[in-house]
Order: structure tokens, then C-alpha cells, then sequence
């Protein structure tokens, strides 16, 4: 009837807008780019999805803190030490198993022929020390200076390193013709931090901060009620944003499209390598995580991915995971009714350190990097790539192109040249949307199992501590 016609929309649309500013963003990118319009003109189409990206990331900090801090304050400590527990458990599986499609993957297609003559991009990057790297992301976790860790990362050897990387990689935007090269001045992201914070860091501070307030009853009430309202803030703020999100991704994709280089002058090792990793991520995204999803909680996983399209298209346009958070929780929360409890202990943390697809993509690119060579890899190596693929993922921010960055870990781990790094990135754009969209897939995937593995804890209420129901 057409009250259950106007029902569906009513109920839908958001994702219905999400859809169809996909749709036009992709139009208009089309559209404008045969007139090759400059920087300047792209960075005025792209204004409205620049904002989009301020907003999102506005809120994460805020986000982050209060969300960890009553979610951990909300279960007693050996429920989070359960929970914890199956979230580990669940990161490190998924993170394997996609490590694992990423060399497999790359092994069998095989897109690098062993000549670089059709790449031009070479610049000089440093080598980085994997040891180095592992001390940074230790470090990170307990910063100094809690004040300074929500405001910048305290400087190592290491983050200098990447800080070069990162310049020599990313600080150049070639126009549509491109002719013009222009230097851009960019906020640096250093591995474990998100513009600037120590995401990390934080993640710690703010778990400890809540699982004592849980344990302190009357005494630490004040604080819990103050972050519960804190946290209700951020996400009614959320809400209003959600209603702008449409209109930001459609101008963050027109943009995108109009300012990437001619696919058409793309060779054809590095189509291959695009064509490699989108089947990986497809395999991962699509196959390995609604199975385990199945598998586990017996439920729908595509009923459950439905309710998270808002979120995935998020992802897709500002290929950064921890903006894409704050759209994640309420997608989480709304549509597909996860407890509260779960989501709020286990997406941040999910957000920093859980990520599927960079880690397939960066074991999946390292050895592609060696293909290139006709650098032949041995069982050992192939082995050190992995680890360190994954230490990378859990090391990598959760903003755009942060997994190129990390690249470097694995490629000096086993010797290989970081200045390679350089080869893809002219594809890197790209893939890095569809990683971020497997990494947020991951981090909701695991919020829907590890809430269903804990449904004996959730339902549990300890009349002593008292705070175990829900609130909402
Ligand atoms: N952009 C990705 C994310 O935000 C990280 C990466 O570069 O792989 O999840």
C-alpha cells in the first residue's frame, strides 16, 4: 500500500540518498573532467566534501574517549576481560585469514613480470627499521602527556622517517592533463595516529580510565554520568551530520574522479595489480567475513551488511576509517540494534587497530613490489612478510592512504627496495576506499559476532555493581 511504500523510504532514506549521491558524485565527475579544470577548481567542487571531512573528524576524539570510557565503565571487569578477549581473538583470525587471501592472491595472478619500464614515478625513500617501528607503536600506547596526545604525536626516529616518506610520496596532486604539479602542504599522519592524536594512546588511557570507574561504584558515578552525557552529545551531533553526509560524498567523489590520473595510460602490470587486490578485498569482504559471521552468530550476515551500506559508502568516500566511526556507531546502533556495550568497547579499538584490508593489501603489494624485481621470495621471507603486514595494519592511522605509509616496514623486513613504494601510488587512491571499506566491514562484522558470543555477560546483571543493563 502506499503507506508501506512511504514507510520504506521514511525508514531508508538515508541509504537511499547515500546511493544516489554516489551515483551523481560519479556523474559529475565524469562530466566536468573532459574540461580539465585546475587545482584551484577541483578544490572548490571538492569544498563540500572537504567539510564533510572536518565534521566527521571533529567528532572523533570526543567520540573515542567517551564512547571507550562508558563502554568499559557499563560491564564488570571480567566481562570486558571476556569480551576483550573474543575482540583479540576475532581481530587476529580475520587479520590472518586476510593476510593469507593477499599472498595468495598475488602468488597465483602474478601481475608483476619482472621489469619496471613501464613505471616513471622513482623517488628516493628512506629504509626504516622494523624493530624501530615496533618500539613507535609501543610507545604510542602510553603517551607522556594525555593533553598532548589528543593534540599531536610525540615525535620518535621513526615517525621522522615516515614524515620524509610521506612527503616524498604524497606532496605532489597532478592536474587532469598532467602538466601542473602542485605542492601540497598536507597534515602529516604518523602510523598510530589519527590528524594528529594518538589514537592509540588514547584507546589505552581511556579502557583503563572506564574498567576503574566500572569497578568503583558510587565514587566514580559522577564521571560515568558525566561521559554517558558526553557520549549522548557526540552521537545526537552525529545524527545531524548523517542528514549532511550525502551531499559531502557526492562532491569527495566528483572531486576524486576529475583530479585521477587517465586510467587509459595505466600499464599493464599495475592494471593487473589493481585487478589482484580488488579480487582479494572482494574475496574477503564479500565471502571470508559474512561466512564467519554466518557460521558464528547462525543470523543474516547480508541483512546485517545491509544495515551498514551508510557507513560502507562513508568509508568509500573518505577512505578513512575513523571518520567513517562516528556513521559506523550509529549505523551499528540503529539499524542492526548491537548493545551499546559492545559497540562502544569494541569499534574504537576496532578502528585503530583492526584492519583486514590494509593488511591483505600491504602483504598482497609487497610482493607484487617483488615480482617487479623478479626478486624471488622463499617460504622464510614470505613468512616475514606476513608478520609484518600485519604489525603494519595495527600500526596504520585510520586515514587516507595511511597503509602506504606502513609499506615500508614490510619492505625493508625482508629487503626489498621502500623506493618501490612509489610504483603504486598512482593506483593507491583508489584502493585505499575499497580497504577502508574492508576494514570498516571488519570492525562491524566483529562489534555483531562479538556481541552474540557475549550474550550470556550481557544478559547477566551484578546487583552490586548494578550498572550491567543498558541504560538506553
Ligand atoms: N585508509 C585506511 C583506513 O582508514 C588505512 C589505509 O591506508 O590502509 O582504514
Amino acid at each position: 500500500t502506499k503507506n508501506d511504500v512511504k514507510g520504506f523510504f521514511l525508514k531508508n532514506s538515508f541509504v537511499i540518498f547515500t546511493v544516489i549521491a554516489v551515483v551523481l558524485g560519479i556523474i559529475l565527475g565524469f562530466a566536468v573532467r573532459p574540461y580539465k579544470i585546475s587545482y584551484r577548481e577541483v578544490v572548490f567542487l571538492s569544498f563540500p566534501g572537504e567539510l564533510l571531512m572536518r565534521m566527521l573528524q571533529m567528532l572523533v576524539l570526543p567520540l573515542l574517549v567517551s564512547s571507550l570510557i562508558t563502554g568499559m565503565a557499563a560491564l564488570d571487569s571480567r566481562a570486558s576481560g571476556k569480551m576483550g578477549m573474543r575482540a583479540v581473538i576475532y581481530y587476529t583470525t580475520t587479520t590472518v585469514i586476510a593476510v593469507f587471501i593477499g599472498i595468495i592472491m598475488v602468488l597465483i595472478i602474478h601481475p608483476g613480470k619482472g621489469s619496471k619500464d613501464e613505471f616513471t614515478k622513482q623517488e628516493k625513500v628512506e629504509q626504516v627499521s622494523p624493530a624501530d617501528a615496533f618500539l613507535d607503536l609501543i610507545r604510542n600506547m602510553f603517551p607522556p602527556n594525555i593533553v598532548e596526545a589528543c593534540t599531536k604525536q610525540f615525535k620518535t626516529q621513526y615517525a621522522k622517517r615516515v614524515i620524509q616518506v610521506q612527503m616524498t610520496v604524497n606532496d605532489t596532486i597532478f592536474s587532469p592533463n598532467g602538466s601542473q604539479k602542485i605542492t601540497q602542504e598536507e597534515m602529516v599522519p604518523v602510523p598510530g595516529t589519527i590528524n594528529g592524536i594518538n589514537a592509540l594512546g588514547l584507546v589505552v588511557f581511556s579502557m583503563c580510565f572506564g574498567l576503574i570507574i566500572g569497578n568503583m561504584r558510587e565514587q566514580g558515578q559522577p564521571l560515568k554520568d558525566f561521559f554517558d552525557s558526553l557520549n549522548e552529545v557526540i552521537m545526537r551531533l552525529v545524527g545531524i551530520i548523517m542528514w549532511y553526509a550525502p551531499l559531502g560524498i557526492l562532491f569527495l567523489i566528483a572531486g576524486k574522479i576529475v583530479e585521477m590520473d587517465d586510467i587509459s595510460s595505466m600499464g599493464s602490470q599495475l592494471a593487473m595489480y589493481t585487478v589482484t587486490v580488488i579480487s582479494g578485498l572482494l574475496i574477503h569482504a564479500t565471502v571470508v567475513l559474512p561466512t564467519l559471521y554466518f557460521i558464528i552468530t547462525r543470523k543474516n550476515p547480508f541483512v546485517f551488511i545491509g544495515g551498514l551500506l551508510q557507513a560502507l559508502v562513508t568509508a568509500l568516500g573518505t577512505s578513512s576509517s575513523s571518520a567513517t566511526l562516528p556513521i559506523t556507531f550509529k549505523c551499528l546502533e540503529e539499524n542492526n540494534k548491537v548493545d551499546k556495550r559492545v559497540t562502544r568497547f569494541v569499534l574504537p579499538v576496532g578502528a585503530t587497530i583492526n584492519m583486514d584490508g590494509t593488511a591483505l593489501y600491504e602483504a598482497l603489494a609487497a610482493i607484487f613490489i617483488a615480482q617487479v624485481n623478479d626478486y624471488d621470495l622463499n617460504f622464510g621471507q614470505i613468512l616475514t612478510i606476513s608478520i609484518t603486514a600485519t604489525a603494519a595494519s595495527i600500526g596504520a592511522a585510520g586515514i587516507p592512504q595511511a597503509g602506504l605509509v606502513t609499506m615500508v616496514i614490510v619492505l625493508t623486513s625482508v629487503g626489498l627496495p621502500t623506493d618501490d613504494i612509489t610504483l603504486i601510488v598512482a593506483v593507491d587512491w583508489f584502493l585505499d576506499r575499497l580497504r577502508t571499506t574492508t576494514n570498516v566491514l571488519g570492525d562491524s562484522i566483529g562489534a555483531g559476532i562479538v556481541e552474540h558470543l557475549s550474550r550470556h555477560e550481557l544478559q547477566k546483571k551484578d546487583p552490586e555493581v548494578g550498572n550491567l543493563v543498558v541504560e538506553e
